[in-house]
């Protein structure tokens, strides 16, 4: 007994030396590994930004800017990808001396970076770190969303994490979040960003205090609900499809009006949602944000929702033609070019991030002086071809949503029929409507659609919650609407 006490500590001993031995002689630690204060002047967190940055005169952001790019285009030439597709195109090192030469670096998209994942499994040659850089460096991996195969990994260096949740909690400022707010976050909790940057931004850069419920699939709709009212939160970030879904399951199954709930404000990801329809079922203002994974929160509208600021002092947007990649002019819509200005560890430089936008002409009544986007209009690759014509589905759902005879739930489904495989699209659509209402709700819809999108499309009415299983609005942030079947 005693023998093999003393044997099991000798290996519990071994066990613990060894551990002992392994360590290094130092363990990077977050706290140590950024001047934050530094940082803070660099890139200031609310209140101060509104004093500062939101100010600047276009002169001084452009300064500002220009100082920013050129070290950004020098941490390009320490990196594999920007190497390879830089040379590709003849630029030399020493070519790049003002912002004025953006426009001569190619861009590239998301093919750019597969390829580069391919090249170099798992990680790809993008970033300029690699998980041995933890040695020195504290950094956390998260994803794209994926929706095909394997997501696209995305490590952050401190700098650029901390400066995320820095530009996250000017969005929450702008909305109007502040301090001693509870806020509710339903995006989903897990490999992707989506509920992880805002718990950092609010947490670290607001006052006010993340509740992590995740989306429906960590949290059911119904427990949400009770602790909305319980915890007295009031406010609720998520996408638009969750946020209706919450109030229709609020006031048709549990018998609460949303708007008896006390919500102040609602952070969402507009697109080509309808804000109003959001507002009028919590009684509360929605307000639009942009950002991606690779690159943080990219713009958000301040409270007079008059399109969204872009964090200038650390991207440079463009808006270019998605056919030629011509930059276009302020006020036309064009396919986004993304470049970072704050990014150390994966800097993106005129990343073509595939949204639609377009910039606004006019200044915001806030004072601020950075440049607004209008809206999302759309994703360039969800975009289908439709018997030669272009056809977005956030369109789709834009005009689903004007008709209050439905909840807004649709999906589609794209097919070849017939002898002479023609393109069909059949709409399916949740209605709210009485059943023998369903054959003019049906023949107002089409009409509508082919006035929309300029092709005739099959509209099919289905009952409320038909479509769930085909959307996921329930139980995921990242909601499907189309299934293309065309082989
Ligand atoms: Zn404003």
């Amino acid at each position: 007994m005693v023998a093999a006490a003393l044997a099991f500590y000798e290996t519990l001993h071994m066990t613990f030396s060894k551990h002992i031995s392994d360590m290094p002689d130092t363990v990077p630690w977050y706290s140590r590994s950024l001047d934050f204060e530094q940082l803070a002047r660099d890139y200031p967190p609310p209140p101060d930004y509104f004093r500062t940055t939101a100010t600047l005169s276009r002169d001084a952001l452009h300064a500002l800017q220009e100082t920013r790019f050129l070290a950004t285009v020098q941490r390009g030439w320490e990196i594999p990808f920007f190497q390879r597709h830089w040379a590709a195109s003849g630029i030399e090192r020493g070519d790049i001396r003002s912002l004025d030469n953006l426009t001569r670096l190619p861009p590239y998209d998301v093919s750019h970076i597969r390829d580069s994942i391919e090249r170099n499994p798992p990680f790809g040659d993008f970033m300029g770190i690699s998980p041995a850089d933890g040695a020195h460096m504290p950094m956390v991996l998260q994803t794209s969303g994926g929706t095909t195969g394997l997501p696209r990994p995305m490590l952050y260096a401190p700098q650029d994490r901390e400066t995320m949740a820095i530009l996250g909690g000017r969005r929450f400022a702008m909305h109007g979040v502040r301090p001693g707010d509870l806020v509710l976050v339903t995006y989903s909790l897990g490999l992707g960003n989506g509920g992880m940057a805002p718990r950092e931004a609010i947490w670290r850069y607001t006052g006010a205090i993340p509740v992590m419920t995740g989306s429906g699939a960590n949290t059911p709709t119904r427990r949400q609900i009770e602790i909305i009212k319980a915890w007295k939160i009031n406010v609720i970030l998520g996408f638009p499809s969750y946020l209706r879904h919450m109030a229709l399951i609020a006031k048709e199954e549990m018998g609460i009006d949303p708007k008896s709930l006390g919500i102040r404000l609602l952070g969402t990801h507009l697109g080509m949602e309808n804000r109003e329809l959001i507002e009028d079922l919590w009684g509360a203002p929605a307000f639009d944000m942009y950002g991606t994974h690779e690159s943080g929160m990219l713009a958000a509208e301040c409270q007079h929702q008059t399109g969204m600021h872009v964090m200038e002092d650390a991207f440079i947007l463009e808006m270019a033609d998605p056919e030629t990649g011509k930059i276009l002019p302020d006020g036309e819509k064009g396919t986004t070019y993304i470049t970072t200005l704050y990014k150390y560890g994966a800097p993106q430089i005129r990343f073509n991030v595939n949204d639609i936008s377009a910039f606004h002409t006019d200044t915001c009544p806030c004072g601020n002086t950075m440049r607004r986007l209008k809206r999302i209009f759309g994703r360039n690759d969800n975009m289908i071809k439709l018997r030669g014509v272009n056809v977005f589905p956030e369109a789709i759902g834009a005009a689903v949503l004007e008709d209050k005879r439905g909840n807004g739930e649709f999906f589609c489904f794209v097919d070849r029929v017939g002898q002479a495989q023609a393109d069909h699209m059949d709409v399916w659509v949740e209605m709210l409507c009485d059943e023998q209402e369903a054959p003019v709700f049906k023949l107002d819809l089409e009409r509508r659609m082919k006035e929309v999108l300029g092709v005739k499309v099959q509209i099919t009415p289905v009952a409320k919650g038909a479509l769930d299983q085909y959307t996921g609005t329930s139980s995921t942030s990242k909601v499907k609407r189309l299934m293309d079947r065309r082989a």
